[in-house]
């Protein structure tokens, strides 16, 4: 990112709230779930499918954390009520994790059920370091009794491809992701073409014992060499899937769809859309462009 959007960025603190949620738009299905129904309805005509997260990250109390759980479950039983073709993706730390991870796994453990009743696969996102060992160890706990999940590795950490292994004897279903959080040179690779050249060899592991993957890029690069090993490798379109972000690379998806892939879009939705909106943010070489048109942009 250069050194202007690394300024416009570090500033949006001090942009006011309602321009910050103008630009934000692009990247979230809106604050109700009435606004997901519709988002999801519009990618499913398009032929891809998605994947719900109720936005919301960390919280302080446990009554936080149920409610969050029980937004979750709603939104389960609306993907069985609209007929949506989505999976429900979740954030440990909102649902308890960081407050007693005992409680936090009897917490997913109820999504999961209601899950397993209506046949919808859960993902567990993956969130920062700190997080890392306890999200694998309730995964690992969990999927034992509810194989219709999956977990997210990040392609920037040294550790793992030792994740990917012990994860492997499990076989389960992975996102594979290059990995959105701060992390430091002592535990995590920080150049571009480490991080691509990690993804790409963690892939070629996962896919060599079978595993589904959910390849979730929005570089060309790594779209094109997961397509390469695809082919190499004679895999069939069931046995991986590309995975994007709502209001990323619009065009890049669409292509997949037409050349026969199957494509998942992250679909996040809610009250809580700041700290989502910003993380995406950070990623966008078109920051600068964004934030200075929405702030001289006159509300319609
Ligand atoms: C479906 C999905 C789920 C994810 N889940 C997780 C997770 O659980 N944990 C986690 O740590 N990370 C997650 N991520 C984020 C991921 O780790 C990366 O931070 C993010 O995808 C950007 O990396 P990239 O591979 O797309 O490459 P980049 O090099 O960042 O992007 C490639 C190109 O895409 C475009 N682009 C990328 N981001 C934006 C943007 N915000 N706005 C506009 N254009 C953009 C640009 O043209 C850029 O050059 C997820 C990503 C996806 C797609």
């Amino acid at each position: 990112m250069s050194f202007f959007n690394k300024l416009v960025v570090s500033s949006i603190p001090l942009v006011p709230r309602p321009i910050v949620r103008r630009f934000a738009g692009r990247y979230i299905a809106g604050e109700t779930l009435a606004d997901a129904i519709t988002c999801v309805r519009q990618i499913n005509t398009e032929g891809a499918c998605a994947t719900l997260d109720v936005l919301g990250e960390d919280i302080f109390t446990k009554e936080e954390a149920v409610d969050s759980r029980n937004q979750s479950i709603e939104v389960l039983h609306t993907i069985t009520k609209e007929k949506l073709d989505s999976n429900l993706s979740i954030k440990l730390t909102s649902l308890g994790l960081k407050l007693d991870k005992d409680f936090c796994t009897e917490n997913v453990r109820e999504i999961l059920k209601v899950a397993a009743a209506q046949n919808i696969f859960v993902r567990f996102d993956m969130e920062n370091s700190t997080c890392t060992t306890d999200t694998i160890d309730v995964f690992r706990v969990l999927h034992k009794d509810f194989p219709n999940t999956g977990i997210v590795l990040q392609a920037y950490l040294f550790r793992t491809e030792e994740d990917t292994r012990l994860l492997l004897k499990e076989k389960p279903n992975f996102r594979l992701c290059k990995g959105i959080y701060k992390e430091s040179p002592d535990i995590a690779f920080q150049g571009r073409e480490e991080v691509q050249q990690n993804f790409l060899k963690l892939l070629g592991m996962m896919f060599e014992q079978k595993a589904y993957v959910g390849i979730a890029t929005h570089d060309s690069l790594l779209v094109d060499g997961a397509i390469a090993m695809i082919d190499k490798m004679g895999l069939k379109k069931t046995e991986y899937e590309f995975q994007m972000l709502l209001g990323v690379r619009p065009e890049l998806r669409k292509k997949l769809v037409r050349d026969g892939h199957k494509l998942r879009l992250y679909v996040p939705f809610g009250e809580h859309w700041y700290g989502y909106s910003t993380r995406r943010f950070k990623e966008n070489p078109e920051i600068a462009g964004y934030v200075f048109k929405a702030l001289f942009t006159p509300n319609k």
